[in-house]
């Protein structure tokens, strides 16, 4: 499968991914054999595909915690399983609360919380992400358009969509028809996309993302510096801001490299009219350091860990204060 095929002129690559269960430790008859080659396979294809992997006991179990998890989300939506936490954002220049990212949580009576890095990949494997990220997206701008109303007509709200969600055709629509419903403004709402998404080079992808920055919404590249980061998307494709992953945030006080780094993602995004927020902020040195960079905003636990709704309002509402309280005095 190196070489390529050659099909009415064209000439076409395949990868393989490929899963090995050896007889007799890895089952004792055909069905318990494709069971685990095929756990094997899903292994592979998670490493990247176009690999191969052999079988071991601890796939079975993941294959087990996913197939529980797959049955608990049925019905967890209805059931009121899921809450949006939202994150602040802060603008560096001034320290203000321009918005909030929204961020999903699961709390599951029989499994307890799961964290999203575990939950989202299965919820995209089945589909399920469709239906919970409409969840979230409605939820998200009903709460941003309260926060708009009491107390900053200029809140923004940024949500995190998967690529299956681009294969909903229903997706631009929905968006278009929830803005709407909640009174928020497009410019408001901000889409975080990885470049995976875009690695898939779909026409659906290009024209969702030009009718949504049509309608004013932000598209922001999220987890910049942790795949290709390929500055020809950044061209290529509508965006209005880069989000430094919080690795490389996590040593631009100690590792000259990332500083540099930084440096080089921050005036490139300038010159090409993005702006720039840094994720996984913890400490008051990197703050300051991402300042004297020119860095446009921030975000992390060091600002404020993602929270309830209602620890946003509290948040907001001191801020409010304290605005009025220096403009009498
Ligand atoms: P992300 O979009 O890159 O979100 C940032 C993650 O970093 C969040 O993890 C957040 O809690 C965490 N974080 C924020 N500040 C800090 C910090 O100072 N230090 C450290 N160590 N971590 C920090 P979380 O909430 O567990 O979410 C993980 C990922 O799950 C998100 O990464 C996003 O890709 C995905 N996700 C979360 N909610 C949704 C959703 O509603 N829809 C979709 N499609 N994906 C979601
Ligand atoms: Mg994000
Ligand atoms: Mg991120």
């Amino acid at each position: 499968f190196r070489s390529s095929f050659v099909i009415d002129n064209r000439e076409l690559t395949l990868t393989v991914s490929i899963g090995i269960a050896v007889y007799p430790d890895d089952g004792i008859n055909s069905s318990e054999m494709l069971r685990n080659s095929d756990a094997a396979m899903y292994h592979a294809k998670e490493q990247g595909r176009n690999t191969y992997s052999y079988y071991t006991q601890a796939m079975n179990d993941s294959v087990a915690r996913r197939l529980t998890l797959e049955e608990q989300m049925h019905g967890s939506i209805e059931r009121g399983e899921f809450e949006v936490y939202f994150q602040p954002q802060l603008e560096l220049s001034n320290g203000r609360m321009i918005g909030a990212e929204a961020l999903l949580r699961w709390h599951n009576p029989a499994l307890g919380p799961i964290p999203p890095l575990e939950f989202i990949p299965v919820a995209e494997h089945t589909g399920f992400i469709v239906s919970l990220g409409r969840f979230v997206i409605l939820e998200a701008l009903s709460k941003t358009a309260q926060w708009q109303q009491e107390f900053n007509h200029d809140f923004r709200v940024a949500i995190n969509l998967s690529p299956r969600q681009f294969r909903d055709s229903e997706l631009v629509p929905y968006i278009k028809n929830a803005l709407q419903q909640c009174a928020v403004p497009g410019r408001c709402l901000e889409l975080e996309i990885t470049e995976g998404l875009l690695m898939s080079g779909h026409r659906s992808i290009d024209e969702a993302l030009a009718q949504l920055s049509e309608i004013g919404v932000g598209i922001a590249m999220d987890d910049f510096g942790t795949g290709y980061s390929s500055l020809s998307y950044l061209r290529q494709y509508p965006f209005d801001v880069l989000k430094i992953d919080k690795s490389f945030i996590e040593d631009i006080t100690t590792d000259r490299a990332d500083r540099e780094l930084i440096i080089a993602a921050i005036a490139m995004s300038h010159g090409l009219n993005l702006k720039v927020v840094a994720e996984g902020v913890e400490t008051e040195e990197q703050l300051e350091l991402l300042k004297q960079l020119g860095c446009d905003y921030a975000q992390g636990y060091l600002l404020g860990k993602p929270a309830p709704a209602a620890e946003i309002s509290k948040l907001l509402a001191q801020e409010s204060a304290s605005i009025q309280n220096n403009t009498s005095a």
